[in-house]
């Protein structure tokens, strides 16, 4: 069997198989958005498929960390929406 790379998740902090996250992606032109591909090019970090742990992640400011840049509230709110429209 081959092996499925784990990823932590930046909200709860549980590690999950990948294709059981969601990834964000800070691309280079300097947007956020929800990557259910994972093939979109910039740096990367998992999360839930979970309104829940998005907000976690924004609180605790894991978002800010994870891309080491700051996540404003704008780009929060996008988050929040893309995550919401993603089919589950
Ligand atoms: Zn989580």
């Amino acid at each position: 069997m081959k092996k499925i790379p784990e990823r932590t998740c930046i909200g709860c902090g549980q590690k999950k198989e990948k294709p059981n996250l969601i990834r964000i992606v800070h691309s280079p032109d300097d947007t956020f958005s929800i990557d259910p591909t994972g093939r979109k090019n910039g740096r990367g970090a998992y999360i839930c498929n979970d309104s829940a742990c998005l907000e976690k992640a924004i609180k605790r400011k894991a978002l800010d960390r994870a891309f080491k840049v700051t996540v404003s509230e704008d780009t929060a709110q996008a988050l929040r929406e893309e995550l919401i429209q993603l089919d589950r």
